[in-house]
């Protein structure tokens, strides 16, 4: 499995966490959370560095506009902590790949 496709597998478990979480009334992801999803995933398809790309952490930084970097930053920063408990494994390969 390439890099681009773990990746885009993790942001929308992240996403998927948080919108659960945080906006539990909808049944599935809200709007603005499915708009930051393929926001993400359509970053992830137009990444540079493609199958060489490092961290997301450093992906984040040059290429989401403002918005979409605070709304996932949100997301990351609510959902890293959790998720390490949830899938410990799947974590650990993202953060040391
Ligand atoms: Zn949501």
């Amino acid at each position: 499995m390439g890099k681009i496709h773990r990746e885009k597998r993790i942001v929308a478990d992240m996403i998927r966490f948080y919108c659960d979480k945080k906006h539990p009334q909808k049944k599935d992801l809200c709007k603005h959370c499915s708009n930051l999803l393929d926001y993400a995933h359509k970053r992830l398809e137009n990444c540079p560095y493609g199958e060489k790309k490092t961290s997301c952490r450093r992906c984040l930084t040059h290429c989401y506009n403002p918005d979409m970097r605070m709304a996932i930053k949100r997301v990351m920063g609510y959902g890293a902590p959790r998720m390490f408990f949830y899938k410990p494994a799947e974590w650990i390969k993202h953060l040391f790949s």
